[in-house]
């Protein structure tokens, strides 16, 4: 039977693993690091008893996605919670705006004006959430999802077009009549795409995140991220394909067109006759020989753009953060920024190079909601900024900025540390090397890496001029986050390429 062997035990390594294993395909997957996962991971970074996720942490495209349902994690022991108030985002008067699962509530949290805008958009778009996502990540071209989409929400479906290709700003301003501290409440959630709010295409990542909250909730998986990649493992496995971990390749061997294996970093060669890399584009391209792929797609690829860094802290608490607002201490996600402008300047400083003097924050409260997180009384805190993948100042200066930003809007929050943890964007390079830079999305996901752009047209349905080479992982479509239908779309591919079994009826 040939061999096909997948570079990179993240999500999406797994995910393809696990449908070419159903299809009966004979499949390793090679993974760089000690334990499989990749951004998918969890760890007691700080303290024992204490369940920190290192990188993804609310996965409302995890419960959306149709890659992810149809594996049926939960029969692998995969439990959910998902949190009432889903975010809140507070402002330096002390007051906060919240997200919560029930749409009244949020519509009363927003006030009469803005509130009702939220209520209006949320009738529009609602019933067809789950639509809407399904188009959003459906493989190129999508067929069924816009006439569908069209279909059910008529004139309006244009507008939201419209809206949702342009800034999560201006989309913000748009349907809460010019209210700012709305605006700012929704476009926090864009920072979970490591767009700035003013960005075109902030807009469908902002707007989606939060229809989610209400259609999906933003779940956390019950002991930490961890237990994602455990389930994804117990499934690969459970099918038959192979995980072998410190096993990093350094080489994809190609003769005369067609891929002939891999070559690792010490010295083993595997034959192959498949691989699927789920790696992003610049080690992608580190692992090719100039010339293997046709010269326009190499400059195309070494010219795919990374963006912004996530720079990490994870914390030990004695107890839960003391936020002045009250709508923050139930929240699972807060959004640290305070005004529009502010979180706006935030995400322009880190994309011109500059780090933040008042970073804009997404803090997990992980443990407030899900216990076996941290022991009895005590919590832990997940909190990352934007940052330039590059920056002159001391990691401890960015902890420091990020640090006075938790204390503006949480007074007394450094008493409560026990321990801390720090990544800063070059840790995470260090440890995951397809994470470059520290981008958490694979590459920026402005409008032009988008689609068919990503990363470029030849690939974006995860098929490459190399024969028997495949890609997936978050450089390519549908782009970053815990979704894995990349992997699930290389998969199938491949699968069809080979005419073998179509893996319609996983197990
Ligand atoms: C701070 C942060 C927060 C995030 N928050 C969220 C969130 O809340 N929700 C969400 O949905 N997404 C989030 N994301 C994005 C999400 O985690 C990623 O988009 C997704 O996990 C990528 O999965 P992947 O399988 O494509 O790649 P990865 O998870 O990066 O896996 C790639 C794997 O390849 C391995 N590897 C690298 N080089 C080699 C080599 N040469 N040989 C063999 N193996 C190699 C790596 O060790 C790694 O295991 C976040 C990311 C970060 C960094």
């Amino acid at each position: 039977m040939t061999r096909v062997l997948v570079i990179g035990a993240g999500h999406n390594g797994l995910v393809a693993a696990i449908q070419l294993a159903a299809a009966g395909v004979d499949v390793t997957v090679l993974e760089g690091a000690a334990r499989p996962g990749g951004a998918t991971s969890s760890s007691a970074c700080t303290l024992p008893g204490f369940i920190h996720d290192d990188h993804a942490a609310f996965v409302p495209m995890t419960v959306a996605s149709p890659a992810m349902r149809e594996l049926e994690l939960e029969r692998e022991g995969l439990r959910w919670v998902t949190p009432a108030t889903v975010m809140a985002h507070p402002f330096e008067d002390g007051t906060a705006v919240a997200l919560r699962r029930d749409v009244g509530e949020t519509v009363a949290s927003l006030g009469a004006t803005a509130g009702g805008g939220w209520q209006r958009a949320m009738d529009e778009l609602l019933p067809h959430a789950t639509t809407l996502v399904e188009t959003i990540l459906a493989p190129l071209p999508p067929l069924l999802g816009p006439p569908r989409l069209a279909a059910a929400l008529r004139r309006d479906g244009l507008d939201w077009v419209r809206r949702m290709l342009g800034s999560i700003e201006a989309l913000g301003l748009e349907i809460f009549d010019g209210d700012r501290r709305a605006t700012a409440w929704l476009s926090g959630s864009a920072q979970h795409s490591g767009l700035p709010p003013s960005t075109a295409g902030s807009g469908a990542f902002g707007l989606l995140l939060q229809v989610l909250g209400h259609s999906h909730g933003w779940p956390l998986p019950v002991g930490g991220m961890g237990a994602v990649a455990d389930a994804l493992l117990a499934r690969a496995e459970r099918e038959g394909a192979r995980v072998r971990c410190e096993a990093r390749v350094e080489r994809i061997i190609v003769a005369r067109g067609r891929v002939q294996g891999v070559r690792l970093v010490d010295g083993e060669e595997l034959s192959a006759g498949g691989v699927v890399s789920t790696l992003s584009m610049q080690p992608l391209m580190r692992m090719l020989e100039p010339g293997d792929l046709p010269g326009r797609l190499e400059r195309r690829l070494g010219a795919w753009r990374y963006g912004t860094g996530a720079f990490k802290l994870d914390y030990a608490l004695t107890g839960p953060v003391p936020w002045t607002a009250s709508e923050p201490r139930a929240a699972a996600v807060v959004h640290v920024a305070g005004s529009l402008t502010e979180l706006s300047a935030a995400a322009q400083a880190a994309s011109l190079g500059d780090v933040p003097e008042r970073p804009a924050l997404v803090v997990g409260q992980q443990s407030l909601h899900d216990p076996t997180r941290a022991p009895d009384g005590r919590h832990t805190l997940y909190v990352y900024a934007h940052v330039p993948s590059r920056y002159k100042l001391d990691d401890e200066e960015v902890a420091e900025r990020i640090e006075a930003q938790l204390e503006r809007f949480a007074p007394g929050f450094g008493g409560q540390v026990l321990a801390r943890a720090m990544r800063s964007p070059r840790a995470t390079e260090l440890e995951n090397p397809s994470m470059v830079g520290g981008d958490l999305g694979g590459g920026t996901m402005e409008l032009d890496q988008q689609l068919v752009f990503r990363p470029s047209p030849q690939l974006s349905r995860y098929r490459t001029p190399v024969k028997g080479l495949y890609v997936a992982g978050a450089s390519t479509h549908p782009g970053g986050a815990v979704h894995g239908m990349s992997g699930r779309g290389a998969a199938r591919a491949l699968l069809r390429d080979r005419r073998w079994r179509r893996t319609t009826a996983l197990r």
